[in-house]
Formats: structure tokens, sequence, C-alpha cells
């Protein structure tokens, strides 16, 4: 539903509110109407002793029919609605065929810049001092470049988590930035300003910095040692063939281990490295109706765990992330199923951890997925905002989320670490 229709109904119902109450209504009616497909008379009926108290009273109640009861009114955020359709997500299928590429001088003959002549003939390349300022105006045009550097300051550091989490000890290298898949809950889109595919071509300084580090162990027995923060670090690994480094790497360092996170089947530069009992390649598995609709270009489900059961053939160990959980009528049927799957197809005893995380965001985060996918659906459930300033379901319903799930990984596949991701420590300690 258009902007201006919802606007005008609301003034036509109360023409004398002012410009933030005439805000709050909008977006209420907006995110009602989007997920009921309601028509508004129907959401909001017209009344001759409406006000606008009234009025935003009935719709609270009916955006929020779980929480509206129990939850603080500082915990509804109502924010100005923008829909800007140019910055509208392209989901035309296409092949990664970047347009412009910039080359670092001093990276430039590298194995990875040689590649990437060989793979992208047609693009524009230039040569960059690495100062000069790439990349689109738009998120959504981020695969158009492609810009091959030399990493200097950000090598390794532990995992950030979330202001005031329960962290799990992760440490984090920054192999790549951008992705060129498009899940609708990506914090990239609204983190990323540079708004290009970076891939650093220095990897063997990243692995140095490795042997300096200090590392925490966290719930498990060994250091975790990851990539795939700000990309997945499978997605473009047939270009980079970082795995041919990072498996021998680690292979030789069994006080460690190494996770590559992925949603994507590019597994060949694995599959080709061997495999290591210390470096654990994990999936983010979800719901169907979650992976179907709301990931935009990945694998399926089968798909994933058919390329999990190749690289557990192949010798590594594997991990799962149930991240993120998302609550929608009949969650619990889909994720079980998920899990049935995982259990009917996975080698069991492979398995070295799942984790489990329920959907959450910032701010600004919810602004660009409404921008972005006006048709997601993912945002329909009921989100406040909570103890780290981002927003989350309420502890009432992530607690419902956990107590089914939890259970349900921990008895279907004992020999894994089960535990939860970026939570609230008072929710993590009922776990
Ligand atoms: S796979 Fe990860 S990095 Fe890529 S779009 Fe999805 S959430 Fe973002």
């Amino acid at each position: 539903m258009q902007l201006a229709e919802i606007e005008n109904y609301v003034t036509k119902l109360l023409p004398k509110v002012g410009v933030n109450k005439l805000r709050e209504l909008v977006r209420l009616l907006y995110e009602i109407n989007k997920r009921d497909h309601a028509p508004l008379s129907e959401i909001l009926p017209a009344d001759k002793n409406l006000t606008f108290e009234r009025a935003k009273k009935i719709l609270l109640q009916k955006r929020y029919p779980v929480n509206f009861k129990t939850a603080r009114k500082d915990q509804f955020y109502l924010p100005k609605l923008e829909l800007d359709s140019v910055q509208q997500a392209d989901l035309t299928p296409r092949p990664f065929s970047p347009k412009t590429i910039y080359l670092e001088t001093s990276v430039k003959d590298t194995p990875l810049a040689q590649r990437v002549r060989a793979a992208f003939p047609q693009a524009d390349f230039h040569q960059t001092d690495g100062k000069t300022q790439v990349g689109s105006p738009y998120f959504s045009r981020r695969l158009d470049t492609l810009f091959i550097h030399r990493e200097k300051y950000d090598f390794l550091k532990p995992c950030p988590c979330s202001c005031g989490s329960a962290g799990c000890g992760y440490n984090l290298v920054n192999l790549g930035f951008g992705c060129r898949f498009e899940c609708e809950y990506c914090f990239l889109q609204q983190y990323q300003n540079l708004h290009a595919v970076l891939l650093p071509a220095n990897v063997d300084e990243f692995l140095a910095k490795i042997d300096e580090g200090k590392f925490r162990k966290g719930l498990f027995d060994r250091p975790r040692i990851g990539s795939g923060e700000f990309t997945d670090s499978l997605v473009f690994d047939d270009l980079t063939q970082y795995s041919a480094q990072i498996v021998p790497f680690f292979r030789a360092r069994a006080h460690l281990q190494f996770e590559f996170k992925t949603k994507s089947t590019n597994i060949g530069g694995l599959l080709r490295a061997g495999g290591a009992e210390n470096v654990i390649v994990s999936w983010s598995v979800n719901a169907a109706p979650i992976t179907d609709r709301a990931e935009h270009f990945t694998p399926n489900l089968s798909a994933r765990l058919k390329a999990a059961c190749e690289v557990a053939r192949a010798g590594y160990r594997l991990g799962f992330h149930f991240d993120p959980v998302v609550i929608y009528n009949g969650y619990q049927q889909d994720y079980a199923r998920t899990v049935q799957e995982m259990a009917d197809t996975l080698p069991h005893d492979k398995i070295a951890w799942i984790s489990v995380g329920t959907l959450r965001f910032s701010r600004e985060l919810k602004k660009q997925i409404e921008t972005r996918f006006p048709h997601n659906t993912i945002l329909d459930g009921e989100f406040l905002l909570d103890f780290d300033g981002k927003m989350r379901y309420s502890v009432a319903q992530r607690l419902e989320a956990y107590q089914f799930l939890v259970p349900l990984l921990r008895k279907t596949f004992p020999k894994a670490v089960v535990y939860l991701c970026m939570e609230d420590p008072q929710v993590t300690g009922q776990f």
C-alpha cells in the first residue's frame, strides 16, 4: 500500500493531528496492513469520537497482540516510515560479474589478481593506491564493483558480540567484505558503507598474525577462529581460493580450530584441500519458508546439507547455526522439520557445534529491510527495543523458541555443543 494513501486516511480521520503523531499512526497502520492485508477502514474504523490516544492504543493492540499488555511503552519503536524504491533490492537472478574492478598496486600481480583478470575479462580494470573512493552510491549495486586490496590493519579480533550479550569467546578474521547473496535480515545492508565487494590478496599476512595471537576458548575445548563476519566464508572461494591456504595452515595447528561459515555449496576448494579435524565448516540453517523466501539466491536446505555431508566425508567437522530463528504462526513445526532433515541426512558424530539465535536487528537495519524488501514477512513479528538497544522478540517469546529448539537439538545431536548466540545473559543462563 502506498504511503500517501495511509497518510490521507489518517488525516481524514484526525484532521488536526500533528506531524509526529501522524508519523506514528501511519507506521502502525502500514505494518498491520502489510501483515494482515486488511483494509485500513477495518484496521482503524472511522469514529467521530476518535482521538490520537485512542487511535494509537487500538493500533498498538492490533500490532502487538502478544506483547501489548506486558511491554513497556518505550519498547515500541515507531520511527517515520521512509520507503525509497530506488534502494529496493534487485532480486533478478544473475551471475557475479563485476563491471568495474580495482586492483591495489601492491597486490596487482598476486595470484588472486591474476585469477580475477582471467575470470572477468569484460570488466573495466583500474589500478589504485588504495585511497580511491570505490563503489556505488547504492548498496543494491555493490556487486558491480570488485576491489582487490592489501589489508593493513584489520587482521584478527575477538568477536564484538552484541553490547551486554553473553559472549562465546569467538575470534574473527575479516577475509572479505560484501556478499552476493541477499538475505533480508543481513546486517551488511546497514553496516557496509563502501558499496563494493572487497577481497584481500594478503591472506598470508592474516595467517601470520594468528601465530602471534592469544585466544579465548570460551565454551569450547580449543579456541575458535572464524571468517564470515562481513561476508559468507565460501561464497567467493572458487575465486579467492582462501581455503587452499587456510586448511593446511590449521591442519598444522591442532591446538586451534577454524570455522568457515556459509550458506553456499561452493566447497570445491575445501574438497581439494583435503579434510582437517580442526577445520569446521558450518552452515546457517533455517525453516524452509525462511531459506526459500528470505535468503535470496542461497541454496536451499537440502543442498546445504548435501554439501555438509560431502565435506564431512572429506574429513572436516561440521557446525550449524539456527540463526536467525524467525517466529511466525507454525514456526515450531517448520523448525522441527529442519532438525529432522538434518538428523536423517548428516553424520551425527561429525557435528561439533550448533548455535541458536532469534532474529534481532538494529533500528537502522529495520528501516533498511523495509525499504529494500517491501514484501518481507520477517518484520511482521513483534519486535521491541531490548537490553542492548536492538530490536528483539520479547523475552517470553524468545524463551519459548529456545525452550522448544535447544532441548530438541541436544536430544537429536547429543555430542554437539548447543549454545545461544548474542543473547541476554539472563536468557543464556537458563540454557
Ligand atoms: S549469506 Fe550472510 S553475508 Fe551473505 S547476505 Fe546472507 S547474511 Fe549477509
